[in-house]
């Protein structure tokens, strides 16, 4: 919460704080006259020089010359931001902070009270589930498989949503109305039925920058997740609470209480893709892994994450080796250079995340080892940047030259420090090939340049060619990011070149016929060679991550599942279109046979629409983002 403290309210605080009390539990403090002595919480330090004096609340270090109150001195041990540092002691005396102004989003204290202990009540409601009844074993289970002990999942306070309004049941009888319930996004209404938001889910309880949960990030069970897919459900595997008056998901970070101060002891923070990863990473020693969810990082959560680790840390992003994590990562990087954060990435082999990479207690040293080397390699955010999307810069032709030095000028245009992206700057000048002094130009024209590629390579002569629609191009979009989908597609899903109009038919051809086509193979393509527009679509899929586009794509499969569908109407409101005019063709020729043949087609084709339009499997689909 960054409303505004009252200075009374300041007051208020530091007269109910006894810093005696406080010091007494960063360092064993001894009675010297009226004041207390012991070795100083900011320097090492043998014997003591650290001085609180009771009349005036404050501490001095006759050491290193630390000075302070108890405000100062939370600010610096817990790493806090000022009005952080009064609300934590403000709770910990119990005292009810009001906030001067209360704008967007903000709550009342009071307000904010009665929210939390509905979201505590839940937590316990869900850690009971998990512990303590027969529906909680194949969480357990679970849990055991991705070597999670039990104790590490009563720290993070795991628990089981058992659906089926189970704790909207319970929350009545507690006494909680369900308007607080719907608020905090744990129930829904469906038509007037008040129902259980999370269904049989693994629940993680994010919580706020004090520890106490806030919201929550449910998992569905393995079985669960293949029995969806198989019967072709859009599920996701993570559903994260939508934003609530308690809970942004654009500002919050998982775990970010626990991490900050492990952190900022060993110099360097990290930010991985989920909770789980985040969980075998803190049993294996790495405390100081945070994760974003439901959502790309944001410029908020990077100035956090930048401020916790200050100018000396390191914050590295680690992200899965797939293409996902590939587009997350520039996507991150993006971000974090518009918010003047300096930032490191590393990727994660192929395949594996760092659950798995150290999930085996067995192996466990060796998955440490690896893991540091992941981590040691990571490199800075414009370095990833160039060899992302222009690794081999030598191999591109001039225009493809230009459109990826537009993109890394995008990339830096937004950078806050002048200094810094002029040096960003000549590096990308160096890494193209091109020279400083028109990619300068180019910069402080970057609105104009900044056309879609495809409108500068139009060319003199208009050409002929068929558009793609929306969801044809969205579908060959996800197809060129995502190689790993490409099976899935052509053996699941029937998707085939036919179903694309010429000429893009031979970039699916290419696509859907060969998984590992990549950039160099696309261009090689004659249709694309011939016809600019193909040669720009082509560089416009391969360079953007679909995290970019409007709306972002997070779950590529669930966009191509989507896209599929799409493609399927659309096949057959042509068919009913085609037996429409059959029918009246038939019926002028007074050929009634054919007639009530050709509407019997059409009432199947109907049905079969019906069908497609009935079986949206997405309404669990809401709170990704
Ligand atoms: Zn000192």
């Amino acid at each position: 919460m960054s409303g505004f403290i009252g200075e009374d309210q300041v007051r208020a605080v530091k007269a109910r704080v006894d810093l005696v009390q406080l010091m007494g539990e960063y360092t064993p403090l001894r009675k010297a006259g009226s004041n207390f002595t012991g070795c100083c919480v900011f320097h090492q330090e043998r014997s003591p020089s650290m001085h609180v004096y009771t009349d005036q609340q404050t501490y001095h270090c006759f050491g290193c010359g630390a000075h302070g109150d108890v405000i100062s001195l939370v600010r610096e041990k817990e790493h806090l931001e000022f009005s952080d540092a009064v609300e934590f002691l403000a709770r910990r005396v119990g005292l009810s902070l009001v906030y001067e102004k209360t704008g967007r989003n903000q709550l009342a204290r009071g307000q904010r009270d009665d929210l939390m202990q509905v979201v505590e009540f839940a937590t316990g409601f869900y850690e009971r589930q998990l512990w303590d009844t027969p529906e909680g074993a194949e969480a357990r289970a679970y849990l055991d498989s991705r070597h999670l002990t039990q104790t590490a999942c009563r720290r993070f306070r795991l628990g089981w949503s058992p659906g089926r309004g189970r704790l909207v049941e319970e929350a009545r009888r507690q006494g909680f109305s369900t308007q607080t319930l719907l608020s905090l996004d744990l129930a829904v209404d469906r038509e007037g039925r008040i129902n259980d938001r999370f269904y049989e889910r693994v629940m993680f309880p994010i919580s706020d920058r004090f520890g106490q949960p806030i919201a929550f990030s449910g998992r569905l069970l393995p079985a669960a997740e293949r029995k969806a897919k198989e019967e072709g459900r859009g599920v996701g595997k993570y559903v994260n609470n939508t934003d609530t008056p308690l809970y942004h998901k654009g500002s919050i970070v998982y775990n970010l209480h626990r991490a900050r101060l492990i952190s900022r002891d060993r110099g360097r923070l990290m930010v991985m893709e989920g909770p789980t990863d985040v969980m075998a990473a803190d049993e294996a020693g790495f405390g100081e892994c945070v994760a974003v969810l439901g959502t790309a990082l944001t410029v908020e959560h990077a100035k956090q994450l930048g401020n916790i680790v200050g100018s000396t840390g390191r914050l590295i992003i680690l992200l899965d080796g797939d293409r996902a994590g590939q587009a997350n990562s520039l996507k991150a990087v993006r971000t974090c250079l518009q918010a003047g954060v300096p930032v490191r990435i590393a990727m994660l082999p192929d395949e594996l995340d760092p659950a798995e990479l150290l999930g085996d207690p067995a192996t466990r040293e060796n998955g440490r080892q690896q893991l540091e080397q992941v981590l040691g390699s990571a490199r800075p955010d414009l370095d990833h940047l160039l060899r992302s999307l222009a690794p081999r810069p030598y191999e591109l032709d001039n225009r493809a030259r230009i459109t990826m030095t537009d993109q890394l000028l995008e990339a830096v245009r937004p950078m806050p420090d002048p200094e810094l992206r002029s040096l960003h700057l000549r590096d990308i000048a160096e890494w193209m090939s091109m020279e400083l002094v028109r990619l300068e130009k180019r910069l402080a024209g970057a609105e104009k340049t900044a056309l879609p590629p495809d409108d500068q390579d139009a060319g003199p002569v208009a050409e002929e060619i068929p558009p793609l629609t929306p969801t044809l191009e969205l579908l060959l979009h996800v197809l060129v990011r995502c190689p790993d989908l490409r099976p899935d597609a052509v053996d699941e899903h029937g998707i085939e070149p036919t179903n694309f109009p010429e000429p893009w038919r031979a970039i699916a051809g290419q696509v859907l016929m060969n998984p590992s086509a990549d950039l160099h193979e696309l261009t090689r393509i004659e249709a694309v060679q011939q016809h600019p527009a193909l040669h720009a679509a082509v560089y416009r899929w391969t360079t953007t991550d679909l995290a970019a586009r409007v709306p972002a794509i997070t779950d590529p499969a669930e966009t191509m599942r989507e896209a599929v569908r799409g493609v399927r109407v659309a096949h057959l409101q042509d068919e009913l279109k085609r037996l429409t005019f059959g029918i009246n063709e038939a019926e002028r020729a007074r050929d009634f046979a054919r007639a009530s043949q050709l509407s019997l087609e059409q009432r199947d084709v109907h049905r079969r629409l019906k069908d497609m339009h009935g079986h949206s499997g997405f309404s669990d689909e809401r709170a990704r983002g």
